[in-house]
């Protein structure tokens, strides 16, 4: 079973959400942003963050010569905080080696820190219109029910999938915007949890003519943040983002006192992704933050 383009493509131009970065103007950096961004954050906490940074670092070369501490604050609280600094050295690489224009091939993409199969495709194909398949888990979830009949995706396969959506994609000059609308469609009306079907645009759709066949993928339990290294590691951040200058060990201490070992654990690794820094005098700062504290000594 295939993918109507028509169909889906007429639903797009009603139903399509109008987020920002979808705005006419935004540059194919903007469009990188937004990417990094949404890799692991959903759309409503991206919206705020992502507004702000364009204005303030429009270009490669704006966001390249902000200090990594910089950098971090504003990231602010989208989590998983080596994206912002795997973004400022890729803003470094494209100014400094691709005169500020971020490429538009996806092989080239692929060599830049912090961007990998998916985000390479993506902005070739949101940036520059290119005929690529971008598959996401929504893109996933959508092929696997209405091409194949499946309830749901089962293992991730970077070859396969990208041939099961290169399958799908119509004419080249409509395949960049048919691609939006197939990761739009998983992510408003074919859910993972509850699929709309009474509003959904497909004519066909394999999994519903054969009558919603059961997944065999057991269902994974909703991802715990309270209590983990994860919340430790924020929580450490938010601290040295809150100051303007070093922090002591003691003022970081108090962030997570219920458990010493997972606190030094979570600042250790802090330590090793390049996200903060210990100074000669043990106290704590953002990398490339102002050091010039007249409360050092304290
Ligand atoms: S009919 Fe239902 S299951 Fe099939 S693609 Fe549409 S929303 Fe998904």
């Amino acid at each position: 079973m295939s993918i109507d383009a028509g169909n889906l493509l007429g639903w797009f131009d009603l139903a399509e959400r109008d987020l920002p970065w979808r705005a006419d103007g935004v540059t194919p950096w903007q469009i990188l942003v937004s990417e990094f961004m949404l890799q692991q954050t959903p759309v409503a906490r991206v919206l705020p963050i992502w507004s702000d940074w364009v204005v303030r670092w429009p270009t490669p070369s704006a966001t390249a010569a902000a200090t990594p501490a910089e950098v971090l604050r504003a990231w602010g609280k989208l989590g998983y905080p080596r994206r912002a600094k795997r973004l400022h050295e890729c803003a470094t690489v494209i100014a400094r080696d691709f005169a500020d224009v971020v490429p538009d091939d996806v092989e080239v993409l692929e060599q830049l820190p912090g961007i990998g199969s998916y985000t390479a495709r993506a902005v070739a194909c949101f940036a520059y219109r290119k005929p690529v398949p971008v598959v996401d888990t929504n893109v996933r979830r959508v092929v696997a029910r209405a091409v194949q009949g499946r309830a749901d995706a089962g293992t991730p396969s970077a070859k396969r999938d990208h041939a099961d959506v290169a399958a799908l994609l119509p004419d080249a000059a409509r395949a960049a915007r048919f691609s939006a609308a197939l990761m739009e469609l998983g992510a408003t009306v074919c859910t993972a949890r509850a699929p709309r079907c009474a509003a959904c645009p497909l004519r066909s759709c394999a999994w519903r003519d054969r009558g919603f066949p059961p997944g065999s993928a057991a269902k994974r339990p909703a991802q715990r943040y309270a209590g983990t290294d994860r919340q430790v590691r924020g929580r450490l951040l938010d601290v040295l983002r809150d100051n303007a200058f070093p922090v002591t060990r003691a003022e970081l201490d108090v962030a997570w006192p219920i458990d010493e070992v997972q606190r030094e654990r979570a600042l250790a690794s802090l330590l090793d992704d390049g996200l903060v820094e210990r100074l000669a005098d043990d106290r704590f700062a953002l990398p490339g933050q102002d050091r010039n504290d007249s409360t050092a000594s304290r």
